[in-house]
This record gives structure tokens, sequence and C-alpha cells, in this order.
């Protein structure tokens, strides 16, 4: 998604709204693939603050994730702010900025949509908050049935409890 800043860069305090479709498909971020499930839309501003210019924007979306606990895959929203500060090759540029640098009239915001994204990604999606996984043993899915395998992991006092739980609440 290239766009063309020409204009902005004539004129101190000009802006420029984007409002761009950017079509990615998936990214894979730490062995982690996330499908797009419908193209990313950035809407923002580019201003020219005299300086240099900023970019401004909020980035939305839906995406295809795994579940950390079931291995079941789910779509979840996208959402996230996109801030940078744009210089131009042949401009001012201290070498510990962080900026993203351009060259000619042009930037490309793919890149920038697609560095925001792996700063702003969580590393663990849930299907559900209460997702209660797979056996670990036998690989049934928890949430949809249970299984007779000896799950040592539970301390017998929780257990009491949970009984105790169940109890007061099918009354
Ligand atoms: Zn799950
Ligand atoms: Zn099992």
């Amino acid at each position: 998604m290239i766009v063309d800043l020409s204009d902005i860069l004539k004129n101190d305090e000009e802006t420029i709204s984007l409002n761009n479709s950017i079509d990615l498909s998936s990214l894979e971020f730490m062995g982690e693939d996330f499908i797009f499930t419908k193209p990313l839309q950035m809407v923002g501003t580019i201003r020219n603050n005299s300086k240099n210019l900023e970019l401004e924007a909020e980035v939305k979306g839906e995406m295809q994730v795994r579940c950390a606990r079931c291995a079941k895959e789910f779509t979840t929203p996208v959402s996230y702010p996109v801030s940078e500060i744009l210089i131009r090759e042949d401009g001012e540029i201290s070498p510990d900025s962080d900026v993203v640098i351009f060259s000619g009239y042009e930037v490309d915001l793919t890149e920038i949509v697609v560095n925001n994204f792996f700063m702003n990604v969580e590393g663990r999606y849930l299907c559900k908050e209460d997702c209660k996984g797979l056996c670990h043993i036998c690989g049934t899915d928890l949430n949809e049935s249970q299984c007779d395998c000896e799950t040592d992991t539970i301390d017998p006092r929780w257990a009491a409890l949970a009984e105790i739980i169940k109890d007061t609440t099918t009354e």
C-alpha cells in the first residue's frame, strides 16, 4: 500500500487522510500463523508538522487464530493504534531515533502496518476465557465431553470443593 506524499511535502501543516485497505492474507510470528479473514482497514492522517511527517492511525480487522488451550480455530477482532514519525532519507535523522525513513515522495504503509501488528499482537489467544482445553492424556476436547483418564493434577481438596459447588448450584 503505497501512499503519495508529494502534496503534503510541499506545504507545512498540510494533512492527508488515510482510509486504506491492506490485504495481508496471513503473517507468521513466533511459530504462530495469523490469518486475516478480511483486509485490514487503516484510518488516520499523515500531517506535515514542518519538520517531519506524523502518521497517526488506527488499524482494524479480523483474524483467525488458534486457541492456546484446545487448538480450535476461531476469529478474533484486530485493533491497534499506529503512531510513527516519517522522515525522508535526505532529512535530519538522528541515529538513535525511532522513525520510519522513506525515499522520494512515497511511503509504503504495509510495512508500517505489519511492524505495528507485531508490536501489538498477543502471544496467546483463548477461544473463550474458561476454555477447558484438551485432556493431556487422550486429547479429548474437555469443552465438549469428558474422558475417563485419571487426572491426578487436581488437588483432592479442590476436588472436594468442586463437589460442594456443584451440589449447591444444581439445587
Ligand atoms: Zn479453547
Ligand atoms: Zn482423557
